[in-house]
């Protein structure tokens, strides 16, 4: 057995600086749910695992006027059971309520959930050394692709596997993310890259650089009769643990009749959390009585382009869409 050294740094600032000075040999550790399973799987073998855990800096869950305050250390079961994210923040708390099971929740942190590795089945196993792992090869491609992307896939045709980024691009949100040196604050929509700016990678973050904390701006304030919520919705092949065929979250706000504002995003289908402009631009001024769930389904899907064994995503995440708007409309009716 390859020994492991397991390190507790007493600081960010401390934790930055051994992720940065141990290069490739060492791997940053929250939960833990999804690292252990990379490294007894063989993909990643490292020396040495730089801990998160317990940071007082990634702590705390605060609810204000201006919006919620997470540390990236929160589990997903807190997430999923704050009676403030439960009322007014619903699409994240429905993302982390359908994450695994109470178990892995109970352990898994929000940046862990945002930094996890993809479920490629062809990237999971040593048996296959494609292109994210320094490969020529994307086996997924021609290969066994029923759970891959049918939007924004190029050499590395991955869906992003987290729930909680889709609710948190939705709302909106933003992450702080903290180096030995710097910090800086990125929209989350921008946190998340394709294979085509850097296959072997999914996010922007450089060595050493740690997602610190999440910041969720507040429901647009309500003048007299608008109304403001969010949804998540997520089909899975499973009834239980499972991870998502296609999902989407939808943040809408209503001013009188007519919708003012609408953020749809979609996941399960692309190696980023995917956001659907057209099917914004479907539903932002339309009057509620007049929003054509058809036009707005196909409005959300209409650049798939699926691959030999995954068509069915199409359809799926055209009929999610709809029933995410048509569920947050009834609420309102
Ligand atoms: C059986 C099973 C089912 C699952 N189903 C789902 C599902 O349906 N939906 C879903 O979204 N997820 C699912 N997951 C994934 C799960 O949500 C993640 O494993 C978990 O959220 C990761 O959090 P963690 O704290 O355990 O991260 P870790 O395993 O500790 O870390 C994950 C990765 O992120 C890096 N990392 C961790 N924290 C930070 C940070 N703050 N800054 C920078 N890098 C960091 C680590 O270096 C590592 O590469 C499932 C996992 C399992 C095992
Ligand atoms: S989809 Fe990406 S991770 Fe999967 S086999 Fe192709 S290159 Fe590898």
């Amino acid at each position: 057995m390859k020994p492991l050294e397991f390190v507790k740094p007493g600081s960010i600032q401390e934790a930055s600086q051994l992720a940065r000075s141990n290069g490739a040999s060492a791997r940053l550790i929250a939960g833990g749910t999804d690292l252990l399973d990379e490294i007894k799987e063989g993909v990643v073998r490292p020396e040495k695992l730089i801990s998160l855990a317990g940071l007082p800096a990634m702590q705390g869950l605060d609810v204000g006027p201006s919006g919620l305050e997470l540390g990236a250390g929160v589990t997903l079961a807190e997430l999923a059971s704050q009676p403030d994210i439960v009322g007014d923040y619903a699409a994240l708390a429905q993302a982390a309520e359908s994450v695994a099971t109470p178990q892995i929740r109970n352990v898994a942190t929000l940046g862990g959930n945002l930094c996890q590795r993809p479920r490629c089945w062809y990237y999971r196993s040593i048996g296959f050394p494609c292109r994210k792992k320094g490969g020529t090869t994307c086996f997924a491609a021609l290969g066994e692709n029923k759970y891959h992307a049918i939007l924004g896939g190029s050499d590395c045709v991955i869906v992003h596997p987290s729930d909680i980024a889709v609710a948190l691009i939705s709302l909106n949100a933003s992450l702080t993310l903290t180096s030995a040196d710097t910090t800086r604050t990125v929209p989350v929509q921008d946190f998340f890259e394709g294979p085509d700016v850097d296959i072997t990678s999914e996010n922007i973050l450089v060595p050493g650089e740690i997602v610190t904390s999440v910041s969720v701006p507040a429901p647009p304030a309500s003048p007299l009769s608008a109304k403001s919520g969010s949804v998540y919705l997520k089909a899975k092949e499973r009834r239980g643990m499972d991870f998502a065929t296609s999902s989407v979250a939808v943040a809408l706000s209503v001013s009188g009749d007519v919708i003012s504002s609408a953020r749809v995003t979609l996941g399960g289908v692309a190696p980023v959390p995917w956001r659907a402009a057209a099917a914004e631009s479907v539903l932002v001024g339309r009057n509620v009585a007049e929003i054509d769930l058809q036009e707005l389904g196909e409005a959300a899907v209409h650049r798939a382009r699926p691959l030999q064994h995954n068509a069915y995503k199409i359809r799926l995440t055209a009929g999610l869409v709809g029933r995410a708007v048509e569920t947050l409309l009834s609420d309102w009716r």
